[in-house]
């Protein structure tokens, strides 16, 4: 099992300083919605979001096994326009679900690992893709601060 489909209580405000930044202590709960739906509000900046608002699988037309699939296509080394033409996804899709997969890292990571037999190497070639080096790469051996916040 994993928790892939639970992450997301981070804020949604790609401006924002706690953006992608999952769990944070910044963000708090904020009462419910109609139907019931825990929101959460961001205290650096205020905006509000439903629980599962920014995880990898909200409001995607495809499936999760679309997305976790095609992500492992992509780590062992298809190229992003030969997936795009083989399943008629666009190439822009595929950036998107590659961005919002390396901002939860860790948790795709794991279910790739796991469940596709995709090996470290392959997943470090993998956040080459958006710059981003993966969660084993988050510590002080990276001069890249480029992957938080420093994006226009
Ligand atoms: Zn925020």
């Amino acid at each position: 099992m994993n928790n892939l489909s639970q992450v997301g209580q981070f804020c949604p405000n790609e401006y924002c300083a706690l953006y992608g930044e999952i769990e944070a202590a910044q963000i708090i709960r904020f009462g419910k919605t109609r139907n019931g739906t825990q929101r959460y509000r961001c205290k650096d900046c205020g905006q509000t979001f439903t629980q599962t608002h920014g995880t990898l699988f909200y409001r995607r037309q495809a499936s999760r096994e679309t997305i976790l699939e095609t992500l492992a296509l992509l780590a062992e080394g298809v190229r992003i326009s030969s997936i795009a033409r083989a399943k008629g996804i666009k190439a822009d899709t595929i950036l998107a679900w590659l961005r919002s997969a390396a901002r939860q890292a860790e948790d795709v990571e794991a279910v790739l690992l796991k469940d596709y037999r995709i090996s470290q190497a392959q997943l470090d070639g993998l956040w080459t893709y958006v710059g981003h080096k993966g969660h084993k790469g988050g510590t002080l051996n990276s001069t890249s601060a480029a992957s938080f916040g420093a994006a226009p």
